[in-house]
């Protein structure tokens, strides 16, 4: 009986409500003892301080998350066709209820109950990414799967920083199934956009903002636009679709506005403008020259990665959020953005308020956004709650 015969990891006294509660991180400060010789990527079982089955997990002796938890049923195995059905259920969402035509991420990690895999599809081509040693040690049957559920012409492997420290996992990006196309071409909300999915970033495109693109462009007509932290150009094009009487893009990465002017050529769009610098020394420089901006996007790379970079990062948002207050005219939109999931709403908020009251312009959140749809928030594990899009109005 295999599964009579799992690894027990046994909890502290007090530490299995979260557990019960469907959250699937156990920290090693919650483990009272091991029980069997797991080896990195096993099944294992959680069982509560008095032997209670909890949940059915995988093991990593080198993350300080020692064990990722995927099914709650005692007669449950963690096997491909397990695997398979936490899969379908994903796409199910994306395809079925949500009825997203085009590139999307069709799984979203802790979100749909694959702690540690996102994979997303832009045209024919599914890029992985595994964020958790043991499923990247089952990368073949995903890959596998991924094909018999979805056909794809290539599955490609991409790696996040920091993954391999985190949790002992040595990957390199490279095709997992068939071939990757250097430079495709996708659509959103009707714009086109180049992705490149072996040399862009993270896996080529941020999907999460779709959405917010388009809620911002609506706020954004007949006003000029900066889009500070421009990437490919996601903001800026659908606010010159929509009528912006001019948008200033602005990214520190040559790679990144090389696809953004790609990007606006291949929209006809002509009223951008992209510069590469530093959004930092920019703001300043256009604080000192007096510019002004009806809209001001920030939306900058994660800054906060652990807990201890938090304070650092606020400092960051602060030094942000000052000098856009400058270069925002009256009535003027601002567009704040933070994707650090350690960073919560409320302080953003709160420091909204700081800000804008030190300067005496009232601030009104119009909208507190979130991701698109295709990245859910679980309610049982509130760190996918991670991006915040907060759109306000500067009196
Ligand atoms: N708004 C984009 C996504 C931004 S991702 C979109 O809608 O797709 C963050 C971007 O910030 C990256 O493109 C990165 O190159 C850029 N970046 C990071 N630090 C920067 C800095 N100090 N100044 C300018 N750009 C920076």
């Amino acid at each position: 009986m295999q599964l009579m015969s799992n690894p027990r990891i046994l909890l502290k006294d007090k530490r299995a409500r979260p557990f019960f509660g469907m959250h699937p991180w156990v920290y090693a400060g919650a483990i009272a003892a091991v029980e069997g010789e797991p080896k990195d990527g096993d099944v294992v079982d959680l069982m509560s301080h008095v032997g209670a089955f909890v949940a059915r997990g995988l093991y990593n002796s080198q993350s300080k998350i020692r064990v990722r938890l995927y099914a709650w049923d005692e007669q449950q195995p963690l096997d491909a066709d397990f695997f398979r059905r936490q899969l379908a259920s994903a796409i199910r969402l994306r395809r079925d209820i949500l009825k997203l035509p085009g590139a999307c991420r069709l799984v979203f990690s802790e979100a749909d109950g694959l702690s540690g895999l996102v994979v997303e599809q832009f045209e024919r081509w599914l890029v992985v990414q595994f964020t958790s040693l043991a499923l990247a040690l089952r990368r073949e049957i995903f890959a596998d799967l991924l094909t018999e559920l979805l056909h794809p012409n290539g599955i490609y492997l991409r790696t996040e920083r920091g993954i391999g420290q985190l949790e002992g996992l040595e990957l390199q990006d490279g095709p997992l199934r068939g071939d990757a196309p250097g430079l495709l071409t996708m659509e959103e909300n009707g714009l086109r956009f180049h992705v490149n999915l072996t040399e862009g970033q993270k896996t080529g495109y941020y999907l999460d903002q779709r959405d917010n693109r388009q809620a911002v462009a609506r706020l954004a007509v007949g006003r000029r636009m900066l889009d500070a932290f421009c990437y490919s150009g996601g903001f800026s094009l659908h606010a010159a679709r929509a009528g912006a009487t001019s948008v200033l893009a602005v990214d520190s990465s040559e790679p990144a506005l090389q696809l953004a002017r790609a990007n606006a050529e291949l929209n006809g769009l002509t009223n951008v403008t992209f510069e590469k610098s530093d959004v930092f020394d920019q703001l300043d420089r256009l604080v000192a020259a007096g510019e002004r901006f009806g809209v001001i996007v920030l939306d900058p790379p994660k800054f906060a990665r652990s807990k201890s970079a938090v304070e650092e990062a606020m400092r960051g948002y602060r030094r942000l959020l000052v000098q856009a207050l400058k270069a925002l005219e009256s009535d003027g939109i601002l567009v704040m953005c933070c994707c650090s999931g350690l960073i919560e709403r409320q302080m953003l908020h709160d420091l909204l308020a700081l800000e804008a009251s030190q300067v005496r312009r009232p601030l009104q959140i119009l909208e507190s956004r979130g991701a698109a749809p295709d990245h859910p928030m679980s309610a049982m594990c509130p760190e996918t709650n991670y991006l915040k899009c907060v759109i306000c109005r500067v009196g």
